[in-house]
């Protein structure tokens, strides 16, 4: 736990997060700033930081569940192609220093936009739906 860290804070409930899946070692919830609607990050609830300094084993479960919500992101919402990024420091535009992978749900209908365009939900109950398909999607 790093006391500065908001994905610490979401893992312990400290702030609030549209969760999709949670098991021991890991979690994913939605972005709040969507590059896709159902943009979603895995993250560890241990704190670690670039991925060089993240255990194999982590790792190996991380893109374990990064798959599973992209086979999710393919069946509940129907997306065409899936994005899966990762950043680590400022200049390759980390801005939350806890490692996360990003999965994003790409559709043929926007192919070509695959600049990195943040967006937002419509409301909280927009963003409760993607989260409630998604997560419908990985039980
Ligand atoms: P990165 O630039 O790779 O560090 O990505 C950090 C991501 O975290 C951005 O896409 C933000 O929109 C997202 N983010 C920041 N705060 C929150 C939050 N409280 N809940 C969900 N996503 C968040
Ligand atoms: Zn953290």
């Amino acid at each position: 736990m790093n006391g500065d860290c908001i994905f610490c804070k979401i893992v312990n409930d400290q702030m609030p997060s549209s969760r999709v899946y949670e098991d021991s070692e890991v979690i994913a919830f939605l972005d709040i700033a969507p590059v896709a609607k159902g943009h979603v990050l895995v993250i560890p609830r241990e704190h670690y930081d670039p991925i060089t300094a993240t255990p194999d084993a982590v790792l190996g479960h991380l893109i374990q569940v990064v798959k599973r919500v992209a086979e999710a992101q393919g069946n509940a919402l129907g997306a065409d192609g899936i994005n899966v990024s990762q950043a680590n420091g400022r200049c390759a535009g980390q801005v939350v220093p806890h490692i996360h992978f990003h999965v994003i749900p790409r559709s043929d209908q926007t192919a070509g936009q695959s600049k990195w365009a943040p967006k937002r939900y419509a409301d909280h109950e927009e963003m409760a739906s993607f989260a409630k398909k998604i997560r419908a999607a990985l039980q």
